[in-house]
């Protein structure tokens, strides 16, 4: 089963990693050609505005909408969760939106622009260990939004039907089981 890493910038190679080691082959996409080889997608952290830039420059909002609309999963990290968004505070356009969420960008202030915790998400058994690097929050979500985790009182994880996203950085550490959890939405969708 083959999982795609948007490789138009970001932690791209951390994620082929995570995903192989998750069970799956990872592959970096870089041409839109490219979605039809996979059957899930994974948009990794970096900078949202440059992400979003480049997918318009390639064709990615169109192609990627219709990924999603085939009900194929998509996995957004930090910068990726911001470009799943409807609604990005502070910002008159958002990217894909996609997922019904408002997110705020560097939410955790500049003395906590990076930190680690562990963090109890739901589906997954024992606590996951978290990298969060300038990330963002989810504010609202919208009635279709399952929250999967919090971090003092803030949304971090949360899933919309193929839709999973992650204000932190899963890639970062050896404990791939939010990559896991991924794999098996890419499974129940082929199945079904
Ligand atoms: N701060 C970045 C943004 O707003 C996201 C940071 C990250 O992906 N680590 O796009």
């Amino acid at each position: 089963m083959k999982i795609g890493v948007l490789a138009l910038q970001g932690a791209v190679t951390e994620h082929i990693r995570s995903v192989t080691l998750a069970g799956a082959e990872g592959v970096a996409i870089k041409r839109i050609e490219e979605l039809n080889d996979i059957e899930g997608l994974i948009i990794p952290g970096g900078e949202s505005t440059t992400i979003g830039k480049l997918m318009r420059k390639y064709g990615f909002i169109e192609a990627i909408r219709e990924f999603s609309a085939a009900g194929k999963p998509i996995f957004g990290t930090c910068a990726g969760l911001i470009v799943l968004a409807t609604t990005i505070e502070g910002q008159e356009e958002a990217h894909l939106e996609l997922m019904d969420i408002t997110v705020a960008r560097n939410a955790f202030g500049r003395q906590r622009e990076s930190f680690e915790t562990d963090l109890k998400i739901e589906g997954i058994d024992e606590k996951v260990r978290a990298v969060f690097i300038r990330a963002p929050l989810i504010r609202e979500v919208g009635s279709q939004v399952e929250v999967l985790s919090t971090y003092q009182d803030e949304i971090v994880t949360a899933r919309q039907g193929n839709l999973l996203v992650s204000s932190f950085h899963p890639e970062l550490t050896d404990d791939y089981r939010l990559h896991q959890y991924f794999v098996e939405m890419v499974r129940e969708k082929q199945a079904s």
